[in-house]
């Protein structure tokens, strides 16, 4: 019997070495629940980086035997690697470059030759797991090379490729040195898949200008096969933030925080710690509606959360210090002792007090300079129940494609930020339920199972062709 493996650098489990020893912690992410229904599932497997690094062998069987009882499978990673492949050429070098920010790009012969290895590490665990014709869906750009290794290996196989991130214009991707390797590493699957058409053009345009390859109707044609390519939006678990923002747990945050923040309006911004998120710019927006629409003060906070991420990469460890800055410079200059223009968080919240914020605010300021997709934009959308809040979304994020009924804005363009804010604290409440139901509506409908089935399905499908053709 054929069986499903999922490959991505991480796994949805995450092994954490405490004072009790080793822990094992689900993660919450969209993409462990959305493909939790297959992983799960008879003998089917997830191989991945458990999160760690671990030096002891007997350490390393141990963390082994109890994955492999949930279905996943480990690839250890050397501190090395984790430098220079993970923080190296996957974060210093992929994640900029295919989010537009190719100034922050290092280019290192020894990240690259580490991408290389760890690439073919990954392929190693998937071929010691699958048979000739199992289905593969590898996941991300730490992985753009292994398409093509297990294709080299494994000929029949049905092996799908999902990008979480922007793929960007042609012109960006040609600096990169290794761009070609890149190029046909992907296009050693059947199916590629991308958020939006726009990152799908992007890529049939390099695969075009730089491997010479043409396409027609989503589908490549390669000297020896051919591939296809879509899009898939990826979407949430929606009842899932639904049911949490209705939880009396919620209900009980949201009391409490109103209370100690006296019936003071809320515009939210959730994010990890990322140049791409664009959230020194939003900061400098809130300032000026406070310096353009003194009204607001003593009326509006912005409760901003920023999940600690990649502290050990440079631009984050300075990014942290303009925010910083920022936040003491706005409410040094604006706070009275009632009221704090911003309430600034550098952690992690738990579900529950996430949905209680999401229920709470009235506004919702996601506005990266790029981002693959964004989730946060989709959970608030999910969590207004009482149908009373404004979406303010940035035309670069992934969402914004689907979510046109967002009030949307160019993230760059501060004078537009500062006026769609305004304009979201005085959007009647008629404006707001409309457009938040016809949000709701699309969010609940291609939520992430519904992803994960139309990605699946048109991989057995592309698979199933490829063998009528031939
Ligand atoms: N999130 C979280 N804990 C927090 C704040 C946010 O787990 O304290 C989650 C949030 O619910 C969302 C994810 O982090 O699912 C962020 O995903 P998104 O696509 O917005 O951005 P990414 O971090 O993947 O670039």
């Amino acid at each position: 019997m054929s069986r499903t493996l999922i490959v991505s650098n991480r796994l949805p489990t995450k092994v954490l070495r405490t004072d009790e020893g080793l822990t094992f912690q689900p993660s919450e992410g969209g993409l462990a629940t959305g493909l939790g229904s297959i992983y799960r599932q008879g003998d089917n497997l997830w191989i991945g980086w458990p999160g760690l690094f671990v030096q002891d062998e007997s350490e390393e069987e141990h963390i082994r035997t109890e994955l492999r009882a949930d279905n996943m499978a480990p690839v250890f990673l050397t501190e090395n690697e984790i430098r220079d492949f993970y923080e190296g050429f996957s974060n210093s070098t992929l994640w900029p470059t295919f989010h537009y920010f190719s100034e922050f790009a290092t280019y290192e012969q020894s990240h690259w030759e580490a991408y290389v290895a760890v690439n073919e590490k990954f392929c190693e665990a998937v071929l010691a797991e699958a048979g000739p014709e199992d289905t593969i869906w590898v996941h991300d750009y730490q992985l753009l090379l292994l398409p093509e290794m297990l294709r080299k290996a494994r000929p029949e196989a049905a092996i799908g490729f999902f990008l979480h991130i922007p793929f960007p214009s042609q012109e960006i991707i040609r600096v990169l040195p290794w761009r070609s390797e890149l190029l046909r590493g992907m296009l050693g699957a059947d199916l590629i898949g991308f958020h939006t058409f726009g990152y799908l053009r992007h890529f049939l345009s390099a695969v075009s200008h730089l491997l010479g390859l043409s396409a027609q109707n989503g589908q490549i044609d390669t000297p020896t096969r051919s591939v296809r390519v879509d899009a898939f939006p990826m979407g949430i678990d929606y009842q899932r933030y639904a049911l949490a923002a209705a939880s009396e747990e919620a209900k009980k945050h949201v009391e409490e925080y109103k209370e100690a923040m006296r019936d003071t309006r809320v515009i939210l911004s959730i994010d990890r710690l990322d140049y791409t998120k664009g959230i020194a710019q939003r900061l400098r927006a809130f300032e000026l509606l406070l310096q353009r629409y003194p009204e607001w003060r003593g009326q509006v906070s912005l409760v901003m959360l920023v999940v600690p991420s990649r502290d050990q990469v440079p631009q984050y460890a300075s990014l942290k210090e303009e925010i910083d800055e920022l936040v003491g410079r706005i409410n040094s200059q604006y706070r009275t002792i009632g009221w704090n223009p911003i309430l600034y968080f550098y952690r992690s919240l738990p579900l529950e007090e996430l949905a209680a914020l999401y229920r709470l605010a009235e506004v919702a300021l996601v506005t990266p300079m790029r981002d693959g997709m964004n989730l946060v934009a989709k959970e608030f959308i999910a969590s207004k129940l009482d149908q009373h809040g404004v979406l303010i979304l940035s035309e670069r994020a992934g969402a914004a494609r689907e979510l046109s009924d967002a009030i949307l804005i160019n993230p760059t363009d501060i004078n537009q930020l500062v006026e769609a804010l305004h304009d979201a604290l005085v959007m009647p409440e008629e404006e707001q339920a409309t457009r938040l139901k016809a949000m709701q509506a699309l969010v609940k409908r291609y939520n992430v199972f519904s992803w994960t089935k139309l990605f699946m399905n048109q991989l057995a499908y592309t698979k199933m062709k490829q063998h009528t053709l031939a």
